[in-house]
């Protein structure tokens, strides 16, 4: 393939990446959105593999490796469950990280052009800055793994100390970027660069430890923001500019994502990312700082909320991640289906984090075939909750925690949540009396208004439609 056809299928393929962004913006245009992604990466990697910088000599390496990367990503793609689908994505971010910091010092080795002047300067400069970016991508993409995963508890560490320790680190990694940048030789270069990356890895691990359950959604759409950076960083070294525009697109829609996500949470961007915010001045939330929730829980049976259904005119449902691990959604489109043909008003209330990441039910709703036009925003339904007859929330917990708004000791205070309790009556469903991800208790299940039905959310929903039925 000649050079000016590799040029052209780059920029068709940009501009199928901007399109794809903007059909992913919305869901009725996803589909179409995903579709031109798919086309764009695949013009993308054969103008890259049959263009003018690959020999015939790096074939059998490219195949290979398009072999191995292949098999992963379709194993991935087949077993890893829907709820597991926020770690893979971690996951997935550090491995752009980790590719960054590998191009980067395979770049710096590579004596087959040398670089001489201003040149060479800025090379290394996008070296330094792209190995930087890498490392702390990768190192707190696996943090944030191990954290959406369980495998590390959600409770922020703070080290004593640790704004300071932050501030030395970033002193010393400039002091060695100048070392870097003044070393005679690729020998004399490396010890500055493999400290930087040491210092990069530590920073990205102290980064999202130090973060907060509740606020992890905001590290999340950070990290997917990194790795965009790190990508355009490996386009700067590889002088690929499809990889720094496409890089560079997800670096921007990851910031916004993760300022939409700030707003939602009423979060400060950067004290989110300083870590511990909303733990009462930088000690963690002990369990029971909060004042212990006070009222009765009142149990429901499956009989009695489909009943409670039946008469109402007006329901919210207010779906969260147990809806995902229950895997109810398609029960939960019947129900709707069922109701919607009796004349009740249904609709279905969305909080911007709730799940595990950004859009989660947005996508399982979409999937059980739930019309668009009933699924709304928190913002634009949170008004209607005094005029509603049944408030069900799904698996939900923290996204309906009315602490969030009556309690300033708790973590979750000043986050925006689904009014629920304001409705004649809510119904939460849930397995147990158990927190949510946040590790909050939550007044709602004590609220004289509100009914708990204990279960499996799919087990529970089962029966609720069967007896709507009967
Ligand atoms: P929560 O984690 O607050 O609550 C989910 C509830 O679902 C739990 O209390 C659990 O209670 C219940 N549950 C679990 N399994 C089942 C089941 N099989 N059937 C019925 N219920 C079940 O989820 P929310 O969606 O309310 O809030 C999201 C939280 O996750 C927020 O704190 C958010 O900050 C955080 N987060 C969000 C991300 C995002 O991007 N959206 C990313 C990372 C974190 P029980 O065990 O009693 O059943």
């Amino acid at each position: 393939m000649s050079g000016n056809l590799a040029t052209v299928s780059y920029i068709g393929a940009t501009i199928l990446f901007i399109l794809s962004l903007g059909g992913l913006s919305n869901p009725e245009t996803s589909r179409r959105g995903n579709l031109f992604g798919m086309i764009g990466m695949t013009i993308a990697v054969l103008a890259t593999v049959f263009g003018p910088r690959v020999t015939a000599a790096g074939y059998p390496w490219i195949i290979g490796a398009m072999v191995v990367g292949g098999a992963v990503g379709l194993y991935a793609a087949r077993v890893v469950k829907m709820t597991q689908m926020p770690e893979l994505v971690a996951l997935m971010h550090s491995l752009v990280g980790l590719a960054a910091c590998l191009v980067g010092f395979a770049s710096y080795i590579d004596t087959s052009a040398p670089l001489a002047g201003a040149e060479k300067t800025i090379h290394e400069l996008e070296i330094y800055i792209g190995i930087l970016i890498g490392a702390i991508t990768f190192s707190g993409s696996l943090i944030a793994f191990g954290k959406l995963s369980a495998k590390i508890g959600g409770s922020p560490m703070l080290l004593p100390g640790r704004h300071w320790m932050n501030l030395a680190g970033l002193l010393l990694v400039i002091w060695f970027g100048g070392e870097f940048i003044r070393a005679h030789s690729i020998s004399e270069g490396m010890t500055p660069l493999i400290v930087m990356t040491v210092i990069a890895l530590l920073f990205g691990i102290h980064m999202v430890m130090a973060i907060g359950g509740a606020d992890m959604p905001v590290v999340v759409s950070m990290l997917n923001s990194y790795s965009g950076w790190a990508a355009a960083a490996t386009g700067f070294m590889l002088s690929n500019d499809l990889l720094i525009v496409v890089g560079a697109l997800v670096g921007s829609s990851g910031a916004i994502l993760s300022y939409i996500m700030c707003r939602a949470m009423n979060r400060n961007f950067i004290s989110v990312i300083a870590g511990g915010f909303g733990t009462g001045g930088g000690t963690p939330a002990a369990k029971g700082d909060a004042a212990a929730p006070v009222g009765e829980v009142v149990p429901i049976s499956a009989t009695e909320t489909a009943e409670l259904l039946k008469d109402a005119k007006s329901v919210i449902i207010v779906p969260g991640y147990g809806m995902a691990v229950a895997q109810a959604q398609h029960t939960v489109y019947e129900i709707t289906k069922h109701l919607r043909e009796k004349g009740v008003n249904i609709r279905f209330g969305i909080h911007p984090v709730a799940g595990r990441m950004p859009g989660h039910m947005n996508v399982l709703l979409a999937e059980a075939k739930v019309p668009y036009d009933i699924v709304m925003e928190m913002d634009e339904l949170n008004d209607d909750f005094p005029g509603t007859d049944v408030a069900m929330v799904i698996g939900a917990n923290d996204i309906v925690n009315p602490a969030a708004q009556d309690d300033p000791t708790s973590p979750i205070a000043g986050m925006p949540v689904l009014e629920v309790w304001k409705a004649k009556t809510s119904i939460v469903m849930k397995r147990s009396m158990a927190s949510g991800y946040a590790g909050v208790d939550n007044p709602l299940f004590y609220k004289e208004n509100n009914r708990m039905l204990f279960g499996d959310a799919k087990k529970m929903l089962d029966e609720v439609l069967v007896a709507l039925k009967s």
